[in-house]
């Protein structure tokens, strides 16, 4: 029986422990009952390559060649998405789309007498000007909130004559906010599934006295603050 692409990529993602299920504390502390490891595709060149190739197949049920000029992801994962997930649409469309990426740019902000690191998302190395009238599909690693496609999506719009496709994404993990309709272009998941983000005391696995992980995620932080409140 064949697999669809989707079902492919969701064994992969977890034979993998890039999705790994479990009672996990988050950056905010609220409690999840999945744990995303996102960097893990792209430390790994065979799940690097598998993913991608899935990405590519993804693309490919939804546009074709002539579609697509160039693809654009945010250095240093999504990037690499792109650039993987193009060579495999070259083997299929007999000519790969080409690429480009965005950077962060860490900068000190200050504001009264509070300095903290805010980034800037910015085009180097020329790529702005390469994509003067192209027609481009935005590529992303993981959604959550989408702020970082959105910000990609703000950036791209800013350059000339410039047409967005839509956008591929490896993982969404809130399909229920992040929609097509919500980004205002269209988006492709190759996984889509939506996690719970529990309140700590409105959190079941909590309630049934499932241990926290503390080998991922916050959760070390959390039980040694819950040693001392006792
Ligand atoms: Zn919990």
């Amino acid at each position: 029986m064949n697999k669809s692409i989707e079902n492919r990529a969701e064994d992969l993602l977890e034979e993998f422990n890039v999705v790994v299920p479990g009672h996990f504390v988050g950056t905010k502390g609220g409690h999840l009952d999945t744990y995303v490891q996102k960097d893990v595709t792209i430390a790994d060149p065979w799940l690097l390559k598998e993913i991608t190739g899935l990405m590519a197949e993804k693309v490919a049920s939804g546009y074709e060649q002539g579609d697509i000029d160039a693809l654009v992801g945010i250095a240093p994962c999504s990037s690499q998405l792109a650039t993987r997930t193009a060579e495999h649409l070259g083997d299929m469309w007999g000519k790969a789309p080409e690429i480009a990426f965005a950077e962060k740019t860490p900068w000190l902000s200050t504001r009264e007498d509070t300095s903290t690191i805010d980034e800037t998302l910015e085009f180097k190395r020329g790529f702005a000007a390469k994509l003067v009238g192209k027609k481009v599909l935005l590529v992303e690693d993981i959604l959550n909130t989408a702020g970082s496609l959105i910000d990609l999506r703000n950036l791209v719009s800013s350059i000339d004559d410039i047409e967005i496709k839509g956008a591929v994404v490896e993982f969404n993990r809130s399909p229920s906010r992040n929609t097509s309709e919500s980004l205002g272009m269209s988006l492709l998941s190759l996984v889509s599934r939506e996690m719970a983000n529990h309140e700590l005391d409105d959190c079941p696995m909590c309630e049934q006295g499932i241990p926290v992980r503390t080998d991922l995620g916050h959760g070390a932080r959390f039980l040694e603050e819950q040693a001392k409140r006792r």
